[in-house]
């Protein structure tokens, strides 16, 4: 297992001090995720992760897993997570009071499922601010996310060709274009995982018709930092050239120092997709040895 965080994480996250200060909390919360990623816990829950066998249709490796999670583990991790954010800002210091209040395990859930409606039901009943609460609980979920990875890359079928990660489900963060060859691959920003891109093909909509694909290319930066953009969802991933693939803990990092290429694709009326790719339905359940309470989402 690697060091968390990655030589290459540490750079970037010093770039990033430099160039947006104004990111400086985000980028505490960040660390901390990419510290805790490493923690055996999570490993174990991995480990001890049940695969539902047979999928109706290629669907990511995590979909209706049932994943073994004390919840004191998770109620732990949440509320030390809430205790930093709330020294984020105002709108996260309901958060810093909220920690006691949650249902972790519940959160967690919602949170790896990307289900807008749970999370918003969890924002209500904790008198949070929604925004602020789901970015949290995303950023909750990925220590898990990542040792899911770690666990499972290998599982992951070679002619995967989906959009969504081939892992969590999540849409990817951006795509690299990596190497000499500029190999196109994907990169999720919550497990890491990192999967080939079908060339000339939207990861959205599916959408292989190039007279309705485009790029938003910068005059100053040329073809190594630009947007990909489909005319027929209006969707966009950003693209940027790599020498070298990046580590799991830098996809979210490379994310946020890409934010001028979100801008300039919602400024033309590009989004990325608000509603997940699958419905996960990710079971969080108690271990078998030594598990507290029942209930597992
Ligand atoms: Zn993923
Ligand atoms: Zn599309």
């Amino acid at each position: 297992m690697s060091a968390s965080p990655s030589a290459g994480a540490l750079r970037q996250r010093d770039a990033l001090a430099r160039s947006q200060p104004e990111a400086g909390p985000w980028l505490a919360l960040l660390t901390e995720v990419a510290r805790e990623s490493g923690a055996p816990q999570w490993e174990s829950a991995a480990a001890g992760t049940a695969l539902r066998s047979r999928q109706p249709r290629p669907l990511p490796l995590l979909a209706g897993a049932a994943v073994p999670l004390d919840e004191r583990v998770v109620a732990e991790w949440i509320g030390r997570l809430f205790a930093l954010a709330g020294n984020a800002g105002p709108d996260a210091t309901s958060l810093a009071e909220a920690a006691d209040r949650v249902d972790a395990r519940a959160l967690l859930a919602a949170a790896i499922d990307q289900d807008g409606h749970r999370l918003s039901t969890h924002a209500l009943a904790l008198a949070v601010d929604p925004d602020v609460l789901a970015a949290i609980a995303q950023l909750a979920a990925v220590p898990l996310l990542q040792a899911c990875r770690r666990r499972l890359a290998s599982a992951v079928s070679a002619d995967w060709d989906d959009g969504c990660c081939p892992i969590c489900g999540a849409w990817p963060a951006l795509a690299e274009s990596r190497g000499l060859q500029r190999e196109r691959r994907l990169r999720c920003a919550r497990c890491g995982a990192d999967w080939a891109a079908v060339a000339m093909r939207c990861p959205y909509c599916r959408n292989g018709d190039h007279q309705h694909l485009g790029s938003l290319i910068s005059e100053t930066q040329g073809e190594g930092r630009k947007v990909d953009t489909c005319d027929r969802c209006r969707g966009y991933v950003k693209s940027v050239a790599t020498l070298r693939p990046w580590a799991a803990d830098e996809v979210p990092l490379a994310d946020l120092a890409t934010v001028d290429l979100d801008i300039a694709a919602l400024e033309r009326d590009f989004a990325r997709p608000e509603a997940p790719a699958v419905a996960l339905d990710v079971r969080l359940v108690d271990p078998p040895d030594g598990g507290t309470r029942t209930g597992g989402r």
